[in-house]
């Protein structure tokens, strides 16, 4: 067992391993998407020429509404797996954004993505919250 806060370089190719695995499982919903909205777009296109019932193209709408969403919540994964990787490429991972101290290999093993240690990532979201608000 590793006690010690830095991360090695078997650590590093473990997370990145998972980071790189993940982006492609990524890739992959977000092409699955995008080719149910397309199919969405396109059946909705042929009812409407033959004069489809309101409620149909309701809930396609709905459904499109939903597969945009969930494209919406891809990108953003995708986005915060590639800075990630970026920072693996900039050797700036496991380094907190906000006060550069060490983020613990414990945080980074459960939220390989995570660029704060946890007392930074609380006051950040703190700070959203109170900008929300
Ligand atoms: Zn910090």
């Amino acid at each position: 067992m590793n006690t010690t806060d830095v991360l090695t370089p078997g650590d590093l190719r473990v997370l990145r391993t998972g980071l790189e695995d993940r982006q492609r499982a990524v890739i992959e919903s977000m092409a699955q998407g995008w080719r149910e909205l397309h199919d969405l777009t396109k059946s909705q296109a042929q009812e409407d020429g033959l004069g489809s019932h309101p409620a149909d193209v309701g809930t396609e709408m709905e459904q499109q509404q939903e597969v945009a969403a969930r494209l919406q919540m891809l990108d953003a994964d995708l986005q915060e797996v590639k800075d990630a990787l970026d920072r693996m490429d900039n050797n700036t991972y496991g380094v907190c954004t906000d006060c550069l101290g060490p983020i613990s290999i414990g945080r980074l093993r459960t939220l390989p993505t995570a660029s704060r240690d946890i007392d930074c990532q609380r006051r950040y979201e703190a700070r959203q919250k109170s900008r929300a608000a």
